[in-house]
């Protein structure tokens, strides 16, 4: 009986300890990312020249177009822009199959890897490097068996190897092609996550303006919009994807626990993103009169969809893997 008392006693000693490692790491961690954020001051990006069309074709993401489509809580978007085409994250593959959902939707749509200039990774998270195994190993994969990425170059926030591709860290704001360039990494803090820099794409279509791409949108879109702000003199045009609003469920429940709501918030755990995050994010993007707003379900519930597409009314569009999001240069 004493034995019994005393491994309970150092189990919960340890899970208190554990809790209070994270606690401290989290408060350090968003102190630090404040810091971050209020020391990158950059010039504005020059020479980023436009593009006369863009087509954001959705390959991964919660909802799908057509029923031969497979939809998972992660992000693939092919970015085409004028003549280059970008991989902007490679998807969740949740069950590790071959050919992944990625792999069996480019096929569906006619898409193949050898029109694709380049990858770009948002962030380092399971649901935008292909899963979990490809995370822990700082690392990304397009299916369970490796694809040979010989002549590609990946643009990472973060450092990452593959074992083909050649990997780019993305330090700052910087142009990739003509008309297109990375945010660079804002980074935050999420409590079990931990140090996150994540990396939008900015589109800038002729007369049109700035189109931004995002992956989970942990950075925010207050910040988001200001780093777009402070590189380009052109106005928001739009914004496709993932914002992060999982307020009245969550894609991802383990264990029994709405695990997007707790896990990627930023905030700490038993203040989960709310209904009044929703309002400020609309706020802050209303303010620009955004042309175009499609807000990607794979991490935010259907209420925060709903709530964006009654804010934007005529230039709210879904995210749908299998339907094109275009913008033409006026
Ligand atoms: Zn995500
Ligand atoms: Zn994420």
């Amino acid at each position: 009986m004493e034995t019994k008392l005393t491994v309970a006693i150092s189990l919960g000693s340890l899970v208190l300890a554990a809790i209070g490692g994270l606690i401290v790491r989290f408060h350090l961690g968003r102190r630090r990312a404040d810091r971050v954020w209020a020391a990158a001051r950059y010039p504005k990006l020059k020479d980023v020249g436009t593009v006369k069309h863009l087509t954001i074709l959705p390959l991964i993401d919660r909802y799908t177009a057509r029923d031969d489509l497979v939809g998972e809580p992660g992000v693939s978007y092919l970015v085409r822009a004028d003549d280059t085409t970008i991989l902007f994250d490679v998807g969740f593959n949740r069950r590790g199959e071959h050919p992944s959902p990625l792999l069996r939707n480019m096929q569906a749509l006619g898409v193949t890897l050898e029109e694709v200039d380049y990858i770009v990774i948002s962030h380092l998270h399971l649901d935008h490097v292909g899963g979990m195994e490809y995370q822990r190993r700082r690392t990304f994969a397009l299916s369970k068996e490796p694809l040979n990425l010989e002549g590609m170059t990946a643009f990472v926030p973060v450092p990452m190897t593959h074992s083909t591709a050649r990997v780019e860290v993305v330090e700052g704001p910087r142009v990739i092609a003509p008309g297109v360039a990375s945010l660079g990494p804002i980074p935050r803090q999420l409590f079990f996550f931990g140090w996150t820099p994540e990396q939008s794409l900015a589109v800038n279509v002729e007369g049109r303006g700035i189109v931004l791409i995002t992956g989970c949108g942990h950075s925010t879109i207050q910040r988001i919009v200001e780093r777009a702000e402070m590189l380009f003199d052109e106005p928001i045009y739009g914004i496709v994807g993932g914002l992060h609003y999982p307020v009245t469920a969550s894609r991802g429940v383990k264990f029994g626990l709405p695990v997007q709501r707790i896990l990627g918030t930023g905030k700490w755990p038993w203040t989960p993103i709310n209904r009044e995050d929703v309002e400020a994010g609309i706020a802050c993007l209303q303010r620009r009169h955004p042309q175009l707003v499609a807000l990607s379900p794979h991490d935010s519930c259907d209420w925060s969809i709903e709530a964006f597409r009654q804010a934007f009314a005529g230039a709210y569009q879904d995210v749908l893997v299998g339907e094109e999001i275009n913008v033409v240069a006026d």
